[in-house]
């Protein structure tokens, strides 16, 4: 098996030093598909939280002055270790998170920090003409200034080279706070960073109480942008917390995403393209399909491709090989997606398939299907985070569509139909950041990824995302 010890790190990365809690305190580190330890990472508290925004308020001017060329050519290095490293990363990943270490090699695929390396130097302004005799007006772009990020267990890896890329790229500095459940993959890339040679302060990776660290971040006067990946409920405290500031702020919150069938499909192609989508992280995506909606001419076919499918999925450790579907993060999760499940089946949903923990125990939940969802049932309401697909018939476009929008969600969406037509006026009218039509995996570093109404604010991937650490100035100059 790869050897992960070179990548295990148990310390912070505070101004280019490893270190250990002021407290001694640790955080203990589990694998959901044993329950066995993996490790233990630093508890940190306030004072080593406000030494990392210093080291990365101070490391600042040195990085933000650096030509595009200079941090692009670190962040090559860095993706190119990263890339070497794929194997010992990836199960880190799955040791911590549970993913199946297929799944965790290609999230490990370090494309977000190559394609922000690459952006790094095409960080464009603009010269304006102007109104005025002898001025010249400029629209330049400059880095906001420290960035505080908090990023989340689910994708332990991507959620972070998504941030940290594109704030590097920029010109910002960088205070990570990654999930207690599984910082191991934060601090490797921490690690590789430095390799290959990431200045002391320009990243900085803490572990500890996350209402804490989340708390010092969204206040402190040297944090100039704060980045959050996380639940809605979340969100709200640090926009409250950062209100007084006026931080800057990108959050990629909750999801409730809609998955549409029209009955003109390929329908084993459909079934089977859902089913690969919901298997992503046990469904536990923001952007998993959570509300299917299938056209009732096609609804009993349908069921009878995906059926088999999903039967045959493979539960287990995600070290093992061929497993499809790994453990939830824990049993807290396997108990929500019970209660989602089990209010479903009270208010008349009927079980095609699972319905109840797995076998397996611990944290794994069995994959499931329902037919017969209602929009009163708890499941179509909430991200349901498992391997449940919950499914619904419809008749009419128009009914559908503003039953897909009947939530205060608004991250992603997807539509199935081979009609050109419906395609454009479907993916037009959904209130979502991001439609996938005919097909249901769709993020990618060049493209921007984030909601609408209550799934958050901003966007990461692509120019977006790069923009969302970067100020423009009007600078006029009389010549
Ligand atoms: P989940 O329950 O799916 O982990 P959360 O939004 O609760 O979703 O958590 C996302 C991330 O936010 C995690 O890393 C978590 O530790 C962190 N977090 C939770 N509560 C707070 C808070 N009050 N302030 C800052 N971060 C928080």
């Amino acid at each position: 098996m790869t050897d992960i010890t070179p990548l295990m790190m148990d310390k912070n990365l505070i101004n280019g030093v490893w270190v250990g809690s002021l407290s001694g305190k640790t955080i203990i580190v589990t694998n959901p598909a044993t329950d066995d330890i993996v490790g233990t990472v630093p508890d940190m508290g306030v004072d080593e939280t406000e030494q990392a925004i210093e080291a990365a308020d101070k490391a600042f001017p040195m990085w933000s002055a650096m030509t595009a060329y200079e941090r692009s050519e670190i962040l090559e290095k860095w993706h190119d270790l990263i890339a070497t490293n794929i194997e010992a990363l990836a199960l880190i990943m799955t040791l911590e998170n549970g993913k199946p270490l297929a799944e965790a090699r290609t999230e490990v695929s370090p494309a977000n920090i190559l394609w922000a390396a690459e952006e790094a130097k095409r960080i464009y302004g603009r010269i304006i003409p102007s109104n005025v005799k002898n001025r010249q007006l400029q629209a330049v772009k400059q880095p906001i200034g420290v960035a505080g990020m908090i990023t989340p267990w689910n994708f332990p890896s991507a959620m972070i080279t998504r941030k940290v890329g594109p704030a590097l790229a920029a010109g910002c500095t960088v205070v990570l706070k990654p999930d207690h459940r599984t910082p191991f993959s934060a601090l490797a890339l921490g690690m590789l960073a430095v390799s290959a040679g990431m200045p002391k302060g320009v990243l900085n990776i803490i572990t500890g109480d996350a209402p804490m660290i989340g708390k010092i971040l969204t206040t402190h006067p040297k944090i100039g942008k704060i980045s959050f990946t996380g639940s809605t409920q979340v969100g709200r405290i640090l926009a409250e917390q950062a209100a007084p500031s006026l931080k800057k702020m990108s959050l990629e919150l909750g999801g409730n995403a809609p998955f549409i069938v029209f009955d003109d499909v390929d329908i084993k192609e459909t079934a089977s393209r859902l089913a690969t989508a919901k298997a992503r992280n046990m469904g536990q995506s923001c952007v998993s399909p959570n509300r299917v909606y299938v056209h009732e001419t096609i609804h009993d076919a349908f069921i009878a491709e995906l059926l088999p499918i999903m039967a045959g999925w493979k539960v287990g450790n995600g070290t093992e090989a061929g497993v499809t579907v790994g453990p939830l993060i824990d049993s807290k999760a396997v108990e929500k997606v019970a209660r989602l499940v089990d209010d479903a089946i009270k208010k008349g949903a009927t079980c095609v398939l699972g319905g109840k923990a797995h076998e397996l125990g611990r944290s794994f939940y069995s994959p499931t299907i329902l037919t017969g969802i209602m929009p009163d049932m708890d499941i179509s309401r909430a991200e349901i985070f498992g391997p449940v697909i919950a499914i619904q018939k419809f008749t009419d476009e128009d009914a559908v569509v503003k039953a897909a929008n009947d939530t205060e969600f608004g991250l992603a969406a997807y539509v199935f139909t081979n009609d050109l037509g419906r395609a454009a006026r479907v993916s037009t009218h959904l209130q979502y950041g991001q439609v996938g039509v005919n097909c249901a995996v769709i993020s990618f570093a060049a493209t921007p990824f984030g909601g609408i109404k209550q799934s958050g604010m901003g966007r990461e991937g692509g120019t977006e995302g790069l923009d969302a650490y970067l100020e423009t100035k009007y600078i006029a100059i009389q010549t």
